[in-house]
């Protein structure tokens, strides 16, 4: 069916008939929220016509649809990638429940404004279509800490592109501390997902960007942040200024990892590494939802276009490079471990945040800040292997020959 006729489809069943609201409310039962900033148009004619009463002629519904004629389109044949939403998300309702219950953990201590923060659990979904589901503490805002590290790596591969980047660090795990002082056989920092690859991460948007460095720190900021906020569809990041000060006042291993790098020459030529380091410390404060969060782990999902603006965001390669690194380096000591049980590229933060891309199909964050003795959030990780228990979403599962578990495509 042409997006013409599915506009023409809609209409004639709804709109015609004098429910606009009807609409929204189907729509929104497959996961598509109001505020999606491709039903704009339409949710202000809904609001129109409930001031008043006017009827919708087509010609201005068709207008008001031409810009989510796509969304039209897969609403109208039943094309959203999770087909049964709601049965799915029943699923996710059931495993927040049971999990809610696992307290251990203890919530990262050596940044003390971690230290503090309350027992909060949520999980939020984005799918490739933009279907979205959030149950429990999804709007409750958390600095994204190592999070920030797929983020800036897809960044600096944008601007540098990805072979500059893999001049100064390196893409194997390392098998150590998220933290420690030690390099590769080529004296480089392993990856970029742990501090030593973050930091000259950190240390290449912050210099090469703009070799002749005019912009100021504010700028660089503000540029990352803005790139972050383009990902997640234009939804909220802020800054938070206590988690930046009580990081830095506690910095004795990130500045010692500095020096060392700064020793080992792996910064490149022209670095402020202190600036640079700063500049790190800035990225890992900035604050988040799970809510928002999870449109950007649906960026990642969907090739660098964001679901719910259509906006391509990172390329394709870019995307690729990211997945891979965060499948194999993404959870600290458990990367391996993670990789065995779920296979599917995820990425933590001592904050408390885990957001897992299932390439194709959707971005998913939970956040709950009592972490395990690796550093991940323990409902975090047990949500991500339950949740594979449940669907065949495993690269390697195979469907053809499985009964015990549920493909999350068919499940009618
Ligand atoms: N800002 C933290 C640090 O550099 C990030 C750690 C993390 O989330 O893994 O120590």
């Amino acid at each position: 069916m042409s997006s013409e006729k599915s506009i023409q489809e809609i209409y004639k069943s709804y709109v015609a008939t004098g429910s606009v609201k009807k609409f929204m409310n189907d729509i929104k039962a497959q996961g598509i929220q109001e505020n999606d900033p491709r039903l704009s148009q339409i949710a202000e004619l809904t609001k129109e016509r409930e001031q008043k009463e006017k009827k919708v002629d087509y010609e201005n519904f068709a207008r008001r649809s031409t810009p989510c004629c796509g969304l039209m389109k897969k609403f109208s044949e039943r094309q959203f990638v999770i087909p049964n939403f709601e049965k799915f998300t029943k699923t996710i309702e059931d495993l927040y429940w049971r999990i809610k219950p696992n307290t251990t953990g203890k919530n990262a201590a050596y940044i003390p404004q971690l230290a503090s923060i309350p027992d909060y659990w949520g999980i939020s979904i984005c799918t490739v279509d933009g279907q979205r589901f959030q149950i429990g503490d999804t709007g409750n805002g958390f600095s994204i800490q190592s999070c920030c590290k797929p983020l800036n790596y897809a960044i600096a591969c944008e601007y540098l592109t990805s072979d500059v980047v893999h001049k100064f660090i390196g893409q194997e795990p390392s098998g150590r501390m998220f933290n420690e002082m030690v390099l590769d056989h080529n004296n480089q920092p392993h990856n970029p997902m742990i501090n030593s690859g973050a930091i000259a991460t950190a240390s290449l948007i912050y210099t090469l960007i703009d070799g002749d460095q005019r912009r100021s720190m504010a700028d660089k900021f503000d540029m990352v942040k803005t790139w972050m906020e383009r990902a997640g569809g234009n939804e909220r990041f802020g800054f938070n200024n206590s988690i930046y000060l009580s990081e830095k006042e506690v910095a004795d291993r990130n500045f010692a990892l500095g020096y060392f790098m700064k020793e080992n020459k792996v910064f490149p030529e022209k670095t402020n590494m202190l600036e640079s380091l700063d500049f790190y410390f800035q990225l890992c404060s900035i604050e988040t939802s799970a809510e928002t969060f999870s449109v950007v782990a649906s960026t990642f999902a969907n090739g660098g276009v964001c679901p719910l603006t259509d906006e391509k965001i990172f390329s394709v390669d870019t995307c690729r490079d990211v997945l891979s690194l965060m499948h194999s380096c993404g959870l600290y000591d458990y990367s391996g471990q993670f990789s065995f049980n779920v296979g599917l590229p995820a990425k933590s933060g001592v904050s408390g945040v885990i957001m897992l891309v299932i390439p194709n199909l959707a971005g998913i964050v939970c956040y709950s800040p009592k972490l395990d003795q690796h550093g991940n959030s323990v409902r975090g990780i047990q949500f991500c292997e339950e949740l594979l228990k449940t669907y065949a979403i495993h690269p390697y599962d195979n469907l053809r020959h499985t009964l015990a578990r549920r493909s999350i495509y068919e499940d009618k």
